[in-house]
């Protein structure tokens, strides 16, 4: 078959293990899954029980528009309502915008690592892929500035970025927006953003105004607590949108995405509580890896990179076997590290006395 040559040297997303194939796998009772960033609280009430009125409406396609929850987030955002773009997860977004702008002959920018979807589908769509590596964890601005020619089309941000939890400032974002040109789009992934809490962590929302070529990437898989649902959205200008649009497929948010979402977004005193419950974790991860003399990046997600100057295999099958799932830096271009997912109180005390042990052992046998 003529498959596109591209495609085959890629590989299929190999997501974190899951619950019940490690459960069988190693005869365990009790899984804690902290690999994807999910909300260990959960979603909000309100927005479950939307799912739980929203019975009976299966024969029907959803709301191609997400009218509904269009309006109840453009007004939480402070934005008009054609301003936002909404996909099947922000995964879909990302593939909307690869669609509407890579190709071959097209190049495009990225961090590395950081989040690997930006990357899958430029190869997809046989851009070339401009790689800068991030300097200490964070993204080189100016290296970025560096790769971009008259054949670059779209530059991606990740902040806080995936995997290292760092974010851009405020003046430094508003620096690097000032220098690209205006015809390249920037895509600012702000997955995380509803747990930042550093003072100089930007506004995305009002840069808008100013950049008419940014596009802001969200989601409810994280904070919201809504990964199963699969739904996420972009806030640009009008006429961004306006030109995504046709690339996106007419029904792809289900109508109890949309649902559940609107609930969620009008709960935003649930998201401050996760918010605030995230921090009193990260405080907690902070203070053990400084006696346990592990270094790490600080973390403006729900998630921790620590290094542990070793194979980080090792530590990810240790704490497997006991049934906490992390997801191991090997995958994530940080061979030394593992990635925890913020979770319970309880729970981040649980992994820590393992990860504790686990020194403890290693250090034991050397
Ligand atoms: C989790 C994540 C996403 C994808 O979220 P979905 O809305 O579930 O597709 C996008 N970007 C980053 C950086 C993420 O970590």
């Amino acid at each position: 078959m003529k498959w596109k040559k591209q495609l085959l040297d890629l590989t299929p997303y190999q997501p974190g293990k899951s619950i019940e194939d490690v459960k069988k796998q190693y005869g365990l009772e009790k899984i804690v899954k902290l690999a994807s960033n999910e909300n260990p609280f959960g979603c909000s009430e309100e927005a479950a029980k939307a799912l739980q009125k929203s019975s009976g409406i299966f024969a029907k396609y959803p709301d191609g528009y997400a009218g509904e929850l269009r309006s109840i987030l453009a007004s939480h955002l402070g934005t008009e309502p054609g301003q936002l773009i909404f996909g099947n997860g922000s995964d879909e977004v990302i593939q909307i915008i690869s669609r509407a702008l890579l190709g071959p002959g097209r190049n495009t920018i990225m961090a590395a690592p950081t989040f690997p979807q930006y990357k899958h589908n430029a190869v997809i769509e046989g851009a070339e892929v401009k790689e800068i590596p991030l300097l200490d964890g964070a993204h080189d601005l100016e290296g970025m500035l560096e790769a971009i020619d008259e054949n670059t089309s779209v530059v991606w941000l990740c902040s806080p970025n995936n995997p290292t939890g760092i974010y851009i400032n405020e003046s430094k974002l508003v620096s690097f927006l000032e220098k690209v040109p205006e015809d390249i789009l920037v895509v600012l992934d702000e997955a995380y953003c509803e747990y930042a809490v550093a003072d100089d962590y930007y506004h995305a929302v009002s840069l808008l105004e100013k950049f008419s070529n940014l596009i802001v990437l969200r989601t409810f898989s994280k904070i919201y607590g809504l990964a199963s649902l699969r739904i996420g959205y972009g806030i640009a200008g009008e006429d961004v949108v306006r030109a995504l649009e046709p690339a996106r497929e007419p029904f792809n948010v289900n109508t109890f995405a949309q649902m559940a979402a609107a609930e969620a977004v009008k709960d935003q005193k649930y998201v401050e509580e996760c918010r605030n419950r995230n921090r009193e974790g990260l405080e907690q991860f902070y203070s053990f890896c400084d006696q346990a003399g592990l270094s790490y990046y600080p973390s403006q997600g729900n998630f921790i990179l620590i290094d542990f100057k070793r194979d980080a295999n090792e530590v990810f099958q240790y704490l497997l076997e006991k049934g906490y799932i992390v997801r191991s830096g090997a995958g994530l271009g940080c061979p030394q590290s593992i990635r925890v997912t913020i979770g319970s109180k309880e729970q981040n005390e649980e992994i820590m006395e393992l990860i504790g042990q686990f020194l403890e052992e290693t250090a034991a046998a050397l």
